[in-house]
């Protein structure tokens, strides 16, 4: 049987840095052993779900190269959720509930002050018809409930190893709520069994819900299904990542121009035993890709790393994989403007501050007059090379006896108004004697 795996985001947010990595994971294991990688939305609580953030999610993976051979949203489904809810309650599982949700917490509070466990009581297990009946007369409609029978429930997990849960611990889960819509817990279970998964990979927060979905698949079917759970990433500060945390949505990094291959390097490397590396390809990262490298420990995400990747990833773009990037920003980027300035960028688009310093006719403050029209004077004639730059400097030198930061520093302020940039001897190719004249021209 070949791998199938999923991934099964509700459309109720953003995706962030978190989500992704499960997204990954789940892709990865897929891709890595020739499966199948489905996406599935979990659409079922159509007021917080949003049309918008279906886009946004199909769109995030898009970029990031995360394809999908299939999807479906848990909405066009609720036919076949009833059909299987039928059999469960046909099977005796399942369970009429007329509490309110004022009564199950009133309940829960009790439960609490008595120091008791805070699980469903079943106490609607013992309504008569005849209560029942009064209930629905009074405008009550039920909620139902799974009945859980299992004590113990024991799997091996891929990532956690084994796993006993004690199911006494946890309430019935409630499938259906009285308003005929369908609960997560229950949906994902039937479309685990329907797409034939094979792996469900997914955060260590769904541990729970793994014992009592397993219960609820081995009711329908038979559990086939390998299960593992990874550490939530966390934020630097340690907090745990929320989807309205917008500053590590993938949304927000694309509008930052981070490169997908830097998310993806260090998606695939956090939280893992690997040290955190560019990788040169989605491909690389498919075949170093290993399970069982995951750690059971959170990782935490730092953006300042997520930024030196991809600094390295913009110095390791050729001029011909960025041309149409920097066309759009001006066409005079050419090739030796690219690799002259690449090395001082955090994103591709950052060139964007070089051009003027490159190209518009400038002339910046100095108040080093006479060493500035000394060193015009010394000027070498054009064609400018590499050397150039070495053999002025040095004429300078020998006529004023400077060195260092005091020979220097007023010669790239003068040329460029800045303090810092790319190497001299490189920029000035660029810049030229005209518009070294012209900037230096009062
Ligand atoms: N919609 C669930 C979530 O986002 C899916 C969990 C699962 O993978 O089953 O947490």
């Amino acid at each position: 049987m070949s791998t199938v795996t999923r991934f099964a985001p509700s459309p109720t947010g953003l995706l962030h840095l978190g989500n992704i990595r499960t997204a990954l994971i789940n892709w990865l294991y897929a891709k890595n052993s020739g499966g199948k990688f489905i996406l599935r939305i979990d659409d079922t609580d159509q007021e917080r779900s949003k049309e918008e953030y279906i886009s946004k999610i199909k769109y995030d993976l898009e970029w990031l190269g995360i394809d999908f051979d299939e999807t479906f949203n848990q909405s066009s489904r609720f036919e076949r959720y009833r059909e299987e809810f039928e059999k469960l309650k046909s099977a005796g599982r399942i369970y009429a509930c007329y509490e309110t949700p004022d009564e199950l917490e009133r309940k829960r509070k009790l439960q609490m002050a008595a120091g008791g466990k805070q699980v469903y009581d079943r106490s609607a297990l013992e309504l008569s018809d005849q209560q029942k009946k009064d209930y629905e007369l009074e405008g009550r409609k039920p909620h139902w409930r799974f009945l859980l029978q299992t004590e113990r429930m024991q799997w091996n997990d891929l990532l956690k190893g084994e796993i006993d849960i004690d199911l006494t611990s946890l309430s019935d889960p409630v499938l259906f709520r009285e308003d005929g819509v369908p609960l997560y817990t229950f949906c994902s279970a039937v479309d685990d069994i329907d797409f034939n998964i094979t792996n469900v990979i997914r955060g260590d927060d769904h541990t729970s819900n793994t014992a009592v979905q397993i219960e609820i698949i081995n009711a329908l079917d038979k559990n086939k299904i390998s299960f593992a759970h990874h550490a939530l990433l966390k934020a630097s500060s340690g907090d745990k990542l929320s989807k309205r945390d917008n500053v590590i949505s993938i949304d927000s990094f694309r509008e930052e121009n981070i490169e997908p291959i830097s998310i993806l390097s260090l998606l695939s490397t956090i939280g893992t035993s690997k040290s955190i590396e560019l990788k040169d390809s989605i491909q690389q990262i498919i075949d170093e890709f290993r399970l069982d490298t995951i750690s059971t420990s959170p990782g935490r995400i730092e953006t300042d790393v997520l930024k030196a990747l991809n600094k390295k990833q913009v110095q390791k773009f050729e001029y011909d994989e960025v041309k149409t990037r920097l066309d759009k920003i001006d066409t005079n980027i050419d090739q030796k403007f690219w690799n002259t300035i690449k090395g001082n960028l955090d994103t591709v688009e950052d060139v964007a501050a070089w051009t003027d310093v490159v190209f518009k006719n400038n002339s910046f403050e100095t108040e080093d007059k006479d060493y500035i029209n000394l060193a015009l004077e010394l000027m070498p004639d054009e064609p400018w090379d590499d050397q150039t730059w070495t053999v002025w400097t040095n004429d300078i030198k020998e006529r004023t006896g400077r060195k260092g930061r005091e020979l220097f520093l007023p010669l790239r302020l003068a040329f460029t108004g800045l303090t810092h940039g790319p190497e001299m001897k490189l920029l000035i190719q660029l810049i030229g004697r005209s518009k070294i004249l012209e900037r230096t021209k009062n």
